[in-house]
């Protein structure tokens, strides 16, 4: 234990997400020695990000408008929605070049364990959007995990009134891992290759 707030740095650096105990005090001895000039600036960014990042209204892909730059972007397909669990999960897709249709983050997966149910995802907003016609086909590109799974079985019931295609991404992904982790030529090649949900 150090004293004050030496201590109370290195508890807020342990709460982030892996960062353990070792790391926290590692990170923090490295600002105590740090340019002020240079934790000032990193001080400046945690502030800034907060209050100017928001979710986009639409899909709730982070964005600083409020609609994300995707949504805005007349060039992408309407009629193809691509649901997903984080935002980074869209930067990952992104990088495929391979989708040019819009996005859903549902800002988690379905985890009994967790206490996340579907009332704790976006889900209520992803079937307004459905609402119109506009949609016909949605690719559930979930995590290749349990929780991904069990959301993408949710989502394939609740959506099945609609009269839509709904597909899941192809085989070949990393099994238990994230989306994110995929390489960009087996996702892409997943996306490629994606099947109905029905078989
Ligand atoms: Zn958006």
């Amino acid at each position: 234990m150090y004293e004050g707030v030496i201590q109370d740095l290195i508890d807020e650096l342990g709460r982030l997400p892996g960062v353990g105990p070792k790391s926290a005090q590692r990170i923090a001895f490295h600002l105590l020695q740090a340019d002020p000039v240079d934790v000032r600036r990193l001080a400046d960014v945690l502030v800034e990000v907060k209050a100017r990042v928001k979710f986009c209204t639409t899909c709730f892909n982070v964005s600083e408008d409020d609609q994300c730059r995707i949504c805005r972007d007349p060039r992408r397909d309407p009629t193809v929605l691509c649901v997903v669990e984080e935002y980074k999960d869209v930067v990952a897709i992104e990088r495929t070049r391979e989708f040019k249709g819009r996005y859903h983050v549902l800002g988690g997966a379905i985890s009994p364990i967790d206490g996340i149910g579907p009332d704790q995802l976006r889900i209520r907003e992803l079937l307004t959007r459905l609402a119109d016609g506009t949609i016909t086909e949605v690719i559930l590109a979930t995590d290749p995990n349990l929780e991904g799974e069990a959301t993408a079985t949710y989502l394939t019931r609740m959506l099945r009134e609609f009269g839509l295609r709904i597909t899941r991404l192809a085989s070949g992904l990393p099994v238990g891992g994230d989306l994110e982790y995929a390489d960009e030529v087996t996702l892409g090649r997943a996306f490629a290759g994606r099947r109905s949900a029905d078989d």
